[in-house]
């Protein structure tokens, strides 16, 4: 079950690089003191729908660097935290940062006030992209990271993040293969985006830099998620939470709402079209998914289906839903023959 967090945003604490792609240096309004977190918390928890009572309460300190901050300013942030922690109203504690800014002493002092999840900033493991990015660390520094965390106890998410200047399909998913060496407990793909004050705006306008479209966005991560899932690591999400603040800066890039059900109506396709590709009496299909990914199999305003029949020239298609189908599972009946097949064994 997913955490319910609740979001510190601490923009460009800690920071010392300004990263590419980053905007958080010129967009940052004020940034909450660490008095002020306690007030925020509680606030917070009262609203909390209370059905939600059994799901694990996070502190989340997101934006920044947070572990790149001085210890005593890192402290002075967890402190806030450990009234709820000892009282129960708040589980655990998360944060995001940068991966050479997790040293030992740091780990210790992040266990010893309660943080259980470390999101680290991978980005790439390309080191040419990483400089292209002006990251200000390599790639070797991502899986020290994540190796010295794991060894600690914590539980280790992974940022990674597809169009940067320099990086193609096949790095990405030589990024990912990298990672799932690694083994991370989770990771977040996020495509490239240009925003309003970011170095990449720059970039961008000089004609130096392309971003990806949404179509190719959806066919990298196609291949990614399906990688990921093959090796069992969870994917906590794709693509940046629609916000009004994001899409007032947004200036291109394959930016989309739900940019992850794009992502699973593709897979869904692509696995609708093996079967019928592969089925010679396919003249009267039926489709058969779990009822959870009937609008995946069918696609935004049944985009999936018109293409189907397009490409196999049918004039119907049948899309029903039954709750024996495994989730991630497609069953295609035609004429006396039943076949099937499931996301995680398709490629
Ligand atoms: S991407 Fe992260 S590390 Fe880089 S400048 Fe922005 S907040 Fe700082």
């Amino acid at each position: 079950m997913t955490p319910l967090i609740i979001p510190v945003f601490l923009p460009h604490l800690g920071c010392r690089e300004h990263c590419l792609f980053c905007n958080q240096r010129t967009t940052a309004k004020k940034v909450p003191s660490p008095q002020s977190v306690g007030k925020f918390i509680e606030a917070s928890l009262h609203h909390f729908p209370s059905h939600q009572g059994e799901r694990e309460k996070q502190v989340a300190f997101y934006g920044g660097s947070f572990t790149a901050m001085s210890l005593e300013d890192q402290v002075s942030y967890l402190k806030e935290v450990q009234p709820f922690l000892s009282s129960d109203r708040i589980d655990s504690i998360r944060l995001s940062t940068r991966p050479d800014a997790l040293n030992e002493e740091t780990l210790a002092t992040l266990k010893e006030y309660g943080v259980k999840t470390v999101e680290v900033g991978a980005q790439s493991m390309l080191d040419e992209v990483l400089i292209l990015s002006k990251r200000g660390h390599d790639a070797k520094d991502s899986a020290s990271a994540i190796l010295r965390l794991k060894n600690w106890g914590f539980e280790v998410g992974v940022h990674l993040m597809i169009g940067l200047p320099g990086d193609t399909c096949d790095y990405f998913l030589w990024s990912l293969d990298q990672m799932i060496d690694l083994k991370p407990h989770f990771v977040r793909i996020h495509p490239t985006l240009v925003l309003q004050g970011a170095s990449l705006e720059e970039l961008w306008k000089s004609g130096g830099y392309s971003p990806l479209t949404i179509d190719e966005a959806v066919e990298w991560l196609k291949k990614g998620i399906l990688k990921l899932e093959r090796a069992s690591i969870p994917v906590a999400r794709i693509g940046l939470q629609p916000a009004k603040e994001l899409e007032k800066h947004l200036l291109a890039g394959p930016f989309h709402p739900a940019l992850h059900q794009l992502v699973d109506s593709a897979i869904f396709y692509d696995m609708a079209e093996y079967l019928l590709r592969n089925d010679p009496d396919g003249s009267k299909p039926v489709f058969i998914s779990h009822p959870k990914d009937l609008s995946n199999l069918k696609g935004q305003r049944n985009e999936n289906i018109l293409r189907l029949k397009n490409r196999f020239k049918l004039s119907d298609i049948f899309i029903f839903s039954s709750r024996e189908v495994v989730r991630g599972g497609l069953v295609l009946q035609t004429r006396g023959r039943e076949v099937w097949i499931d996301r995680k064994s398709f490629d």
